[in-house]
């Protein structure tokens, strides 16, 4: 029997019962149209899919007892081949790379009821590349005829300027918090086509109105009231989705909410698939969040089996605690999941995903082609494609007129990102001086919520602000961001891991050849012009290995070399990398099959 858990992780929150609670009466909602009961099944437009026969009906993985309920039939290789592939008989062995094949079984797929529930959404709440995923993913979803909706918390630094016909929806949400309940609105509005659910939670602990996203003591708390406030806007709503897809540690508690509670609640036929952007953040608390949550019996979560953490003792791990109960879970590229599953890059969750290898696997993200288009960014200072690629040029001068940089013959190169140690901060910095030492120019667009990661930066600004090759710039800005992937020739990424990495894709869909390091998604998406092992006309930038000074400088050294001695072998780079498709179409697919192999049927 577990101990009783001291509360060790995170800080404690004032309880709810501070707040202005009341036990709710199950109110109905405010607005039919908007909340739910209209969700009949989307029409579906015309999407070609290869039907394939499948020898058997899939029993859907149900995570309420995990170990017990490991699926029986191992579902299937997330990046086998797409051709028809049969479906396994006999258990295969737990590995996900020759065991997931049948999630590729391209049958025909019903419209779906599909609810996102995610931290973050591009561009309203966007702190990285999980808000792009949601936004992308969602619309690929329903243009392939499902009826999506997300549902996000309402934050008060919002873009709002992004949101369409922003209306109450839902007056009187009351969700169960300690041992009273909190008083929450729902609104409606449209985020670029996209059906939105903002939850706005009335109560001291002012979990969303920070003017902040992330970054807060009480985030564990934040969070997991936002993932408790969710589901039971579903409950209470009337929504039935088929699938709840749900992001990173910030809402792994919603397939534990589900199977724990919402089960007998009206929301069985629900199935969960839970994506994991970032390991590195897994929302670790001590039991109290137990007695908050109304998820009780310390000693039935604390079981390492379930969301006790295998290295810590007596904290919870809400990631864990998602990967176990959910039916089904990727993270965000083939070697990325690789990677955190067996060569130990899982921050303590290796075993955990071992164990449910089964229902894991990696998922390449794509990006939105069009939200990311160099032929129609009104942010450019001239829009081009793949046959107009030279005016890309204009916008390299805009750049440097921009960020006051000498106009010369050097090439640009770029790194545009969340300023964290994972990003691999050290190379970017020993890069910074390599390049303006050896015939180039260097961009820096980037922040970090950690104080002292931008007073070092800051710092290196004033120190190289007068080099006229060089600009940093310290802070998030987008439109800037977009000027830069165009203007620029090269986007260094040298990440100690990454676990897709949109920056590689943005930069090529606007033909500026990335420089990365072989690691997570980078690897999957990037291949060397001199080392790769495929085709010439597939490959796409540069890649090194080592994380060291010499890797990156070897690297940026034969970029810089083919910019100036091979302008054509250089443009031709450019432009493989421009055709490339990292767009939503294949892994919207993959999704879909996961969702279907995981759908009560
Ligand atoms: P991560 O999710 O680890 O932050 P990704 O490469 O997956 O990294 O996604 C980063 C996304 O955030 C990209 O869309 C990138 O353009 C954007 N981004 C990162 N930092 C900034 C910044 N300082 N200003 C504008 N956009 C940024």
């Amino acid at each position: 029997m577990p101990k009783k858990p001291a509360t060790s992780f995170g800080s404690k929150p004032k309880k709810a019962s501070d707040s202005k609670t009341v036990k709710p009466a199950r109110k109905k909602p405010v607005n039919r149209a908007e909340t739910g009961k209209d969700q009949g099944p989307a029409k579906k437009k015309a999407v070609k899919k290869r039907a394939v026969k499948r020898a058997s009906p899939k029993v859907p993985a149900k995570a309420k007892s995990p170990r017990a309920e490991t699926p029986k039939e191992a579902p299937g290789n997330l990046h086998g081949n797409l051709e028809s592939v049969e479906t396994p008989t006999q258990p295969e062995p737990v590995n996900s790379e020759q065991a997931l094949h049948n999630v590729f079984l391209h049958e025909e797929v019903p419209s779906l009821n599909v609810v996102h529930i995610s931290p973050e959404m591009a561009p309203v709440s966007k702190v990285g590349g999980l808000a792009d995923v949601v936004y992308g993913l969602t619309q690929e979803l329903a243009i392939r005829g499902n009826n999506v909706e997300i549902i996000l918390p309402k934050y008060d630094n919002m873009r709002y300027d992004h949101i369409y016909g922003l209306c109450e929806s839902f007056h009187d949400l009351w969700v169960p918090w300690y041992d009273g309940a909190i008083h929450c609105t729902v609104y409606f509005g449209f985020v670029h086509e996209r059906k939105c659910f903002f939850i706005e939670p009335h109560s001291q602990d002012n979990f969303f109105n920070r003017g902040k996203y992330y970054g807060e003591q009480d985030d564990v708390w934040r969070f997991a009231f936002f993932s408790r406030a969710a589901m039971e806007f579903l409950l209470q709503s009337g929504k039935r989705p088929d699938i709840i897809h749900c992001h990173d540690w910030h809402t792994g508690l919603v397939p534990v909410y589900l199977w724990e509670i919402y089960e007998h609640m009206g929301l069985g036929n629900s199935r969960v698939c839970y994506t994991i952007h970032n390991f590195k953040h897994q929302g670790m608390c001590g039991g109290e969040l137990l007695e908050a949550t109304g998820l009780h019996r310390p000693e039935h979560y604390f079981d390492k089996s379930r969301l006790g953490d295998d290295h810590h003792d007596g904290a919870l791990n809400l990631m864990k605690g998602g990967i176990v109960y959910s039916n089904f879970v990727t993270t965000v590229s083939p070697t990325h999941a690789r990677e955190v599953r067996d060569m130990g890059q899982g921050f303590g969750l290796e075993s955990t995903l071992q164990t449910h290898a089964p229902k894991y696997g990696g998922v390449l993200n794509g990006i939105d082609y069009e939200a990311w288009n160099p032929q129609s960014d009104k942010h450019l200072a001239a829009q081009y494609n793949a046959d107009t690629v030279g005016k890309k040029y204009d916008n390299k001068r805009a750049l440097r007129e921009r960020l006051l940089l000498a106009d010369n013959e050097k090439p640009i190169i770029a790194h545009i990102g969340r300023l964290d140690p994972q990003k691999g901060l050290e190379l970017v910095r020993h890069a910074i001086f390599h390049c303006v030492n050896n015939g180039a120019q260097f961009v820096l667009l980037g922040s970090s919520p950690e104080p002292s990661i931008n007073a070092y930066f800051w710092h290196l600004k004033n120190e190289i602000n007068e080099n006229p090759d060089c600009h940093l710039e310290i802070g998030f800005d987008e439109d800037l961001a977009r000027l830069i992937y165009a203007g620029s020739d090269m986007m260094l990424v040298p990440s100690r891991f990454e676990p897709c990495g949109l920056t590689q894709l943005i930069s090529m869909r606007y033909g500026t050849v990335p420089v990365v390091r072989a690691v997570g998604g980078l690897a999957d998406t990037v291949f060397d012009k001199d080392y790769s092992h495929v085709e010439l006309n597939k490959r796409n930038g540069y890649v090194f290995h080592e994380d060291s000074y010499t890797g990156v400088e070897t690297a940026l050294s034969r970029a810089i070399a083919c910019y100036y001695q091979y302008p054509d072998h250089f443009r031709h780079l450019m432009l493989n990398a421009m055709k490339t498709d990292y767009s939503w179409n294949v892994p919207g697919q993959h999704y879909l099959n996961i969702y279907n192999h995981i759908r009560k049927k």
